[in-house]
């Protein structure tokens, strides 16, 4: 094989196979519960058990939720889909065959947009399918290769994934970090998953290592090219910055393999996050292995009619470009405010009721900074959307000062979860009148004489003094120009 005598350089190829946990309440083929269970073993039945004479119905959720995946990233919806059996014995695995998609995929030949560094990449999404999650095994004594033995948990038996493979176009590790914080961006805004759920999106990487002379040029690559490297598999990454480690180790692993004349195992390997180490599971299992044959159980489906019909938000993209231009929004204002729906949904309330760019900076500076310090979303204050419009209402109405609203307001409201016009009431920050203001000059003045002495005599630093003296009389809810303003006139009278 050309890769083994290798003398040029060598350049990586990655494509990923990501399952992603549907959020369906119930799972793909049975009535029983998705929702995070305290007991093993207690959100099962004879269907997701594998029980004899159990059969599957699907979840139309499940359809549904793939439908829009499909629609946004863009991919063609088949006439029909259909279900087929994957053949295997694991003991994750109760009927011993996962139900499937095979040979007509709910989503084909899709793509997704991301950014890399200040480039745009076009990564292919070549099929996404839908299929039943297997258990989970808990390893007790050690990872999977040195416990002293396993359990198993057939809760996850049966959830709903959606596994999205896409062509090997990532040339690096720092592609796939993009395309993954893309991904999850996206199925965010579908409200199809729940990324704060353990294991909801899991990646398995197909990585190999080429001659950098055949991927370089047009992007494609020959596909000969492609089938005569040999690529190894890489399991059990289940977080972003665990698969930019683990395809760096395995991109080092199979170049020095290379370099030293020896040929790189098609194999599946698993990656050991805590010793930072991919290791070899087996051999890559080949289709033939499976013996894939339809699942007579489902009927297949018609989807046909369902692609015009099914509805999908506007996605990130388009969305942080609209802010920019409706609401002439700084690139950066426009990133944050639309780092999930729930944001630019919440950002675009407030918008719609006040000016577009003080709303901007009031959710994207003040609001989303105090709830990430209290490691709060936005989603835990939805109910109080009203709140905080009431908050950027009295701002701009001028009567509490930005600086109040801020540091006592806001931050009372999200610690003690009360309304901004009772605080603005128990801590006294109404603006001061006008009466009150005089007063506190007055008794300023009165009782710094050193300071008027020093202003008459042209020290600048005088009225600065004087001006915090009247604030503190008035607790800090004086407008500090109509203060220096009061002073002046005062003072030259
Ligand atoms: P298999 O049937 O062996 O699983 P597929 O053609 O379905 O192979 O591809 C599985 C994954 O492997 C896809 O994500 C694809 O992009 C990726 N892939 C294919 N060829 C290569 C290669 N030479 N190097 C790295 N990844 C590859
Ligand atoms: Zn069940
Ligand atoms: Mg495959």
């Amino acid at each position: 094989m050309a890769q083994a005598q290798s003398q040029g350089d060598l350049a990586v190829v990655i494509g990923l196979e990501v399952h992603v946990q549907l959020e369906t309440d119930t799972k793909i083929f049975c009535g029983c519960s998705t929702a995070p269970a305290e007991e093993p073993n207690t959100q099962t039945c004879p269907v997701c058990l594998g029980l004899p004479g159990a059969l599957p119905v699907l979840n139309e959720g499940a359809v549904e939720a793939a439908l829009k995946v499909g629609k946004a990233i863009n991919a063609d919806i088949p006439e029909q889909t259909r279900f087929h059996r994957k053949n295997y014995y694991y003991p994750d695995l109760p009927k011993n065959f996962q139900i499937t998609q095979y040979d007509a995929p709910i989503c084909q030949d899709g793509e997704l947009e991301c950014t890399v560094g200040d480039q745009r990449r076009t990564v292919g999404i070549e099929r996404a399918h839908l299929e039943e999650d297997p258990g989970s095994l808990r390893h007790r004594g050690g990872s999977i290769d040195s416990a002293d033995y396993t359990l198993v948990d057939y809760n996850r038996a049966g959830v709903a994934l959606l596994e999205i493979v896409t062509e090997p176009d990532f040339r690096g590790a720092e592609e796939v970090r993009a395309f993954l914080a893309k991904l999850e961006e996206v199925l965010g805004y579908l409200g199809v998953f729940d990324p704060s759920r353990d294991g909801s999106l899991r990646v398995d990487a197909n990585l190999s290592v080429v001659e950098t002379e055949d991927v370089d040029g047009d992007d494609g690559i020959e596909k000969s090219v492609l089938e005569a490297a040999n690529r190894t598999e890489i399991k059990n990454i289940s977080s972003h910055k665990g698969a930019q480690k683990a395809l760096a180790y395995e991109a080092q692993r199979q170049k020095n393999a290379i370099e030293r004349g020896r040929a790189v195992e098609q194999e599946t390997r698993h990656w050991d996050e805590s010793r930072g180490i991919t290791v070899s599971m087996r051999s890559k299992e080949e289709e033939k292995d499976y013996r894939y044959f339809g699942e007579a159980d489902l009927p297949p489906l018609r989807v046909a009619d369902r692609r015009e019909q099914i509805e999908i938000p506007e996605l990130p993209d388009a969305r942080r470009k609209r802010f920019r231009n409706e609401y002439g929004l700084s690139e950066e204002a426009a990133d944050k405010l639309t780092s999930t729906k729930q944001v630019a949904d919440f950002y675009e309330a407030v918008a719609s009721e006040f000016d577009p760019g003080l709303a901007a900076t009031w959710v994207a500076d003040e609001l989303l900074g105090e709830l990430n310090y209290r490691d709060m979303v936005v989603t835990d204050i939805e109910g109080r959307l009203d709140e905080i419009e009431r908050l950027v209402e009295l701002v701009a109405a001028e009567e509490i000062t930005a600086k109040n609203a801020r540091e006592t307001v806001l931050r009372a409201m999200l610690d003690e979860g009360i309304g901004p016009d009772s605080i603005v009431e128990r801590e006294g920050l109404g603006k001061s009148s006008g009466d009150e203001i005089q007063q506190a000059v007055e008794s300023a003045l009165e009782e710094n004489p050193g300071a008027v002495e020093d202003y008459h005599s042209g020290e600048d630093g005088a009225i600065n003094f004087l001006v915090g003296q009247v604030m503190q009389r008035t607790g800090g809810s004086a407008d500090p120009s109509e203060v220096n303003e009061r002073l002046h006139e005062e003072l030259s009278g």
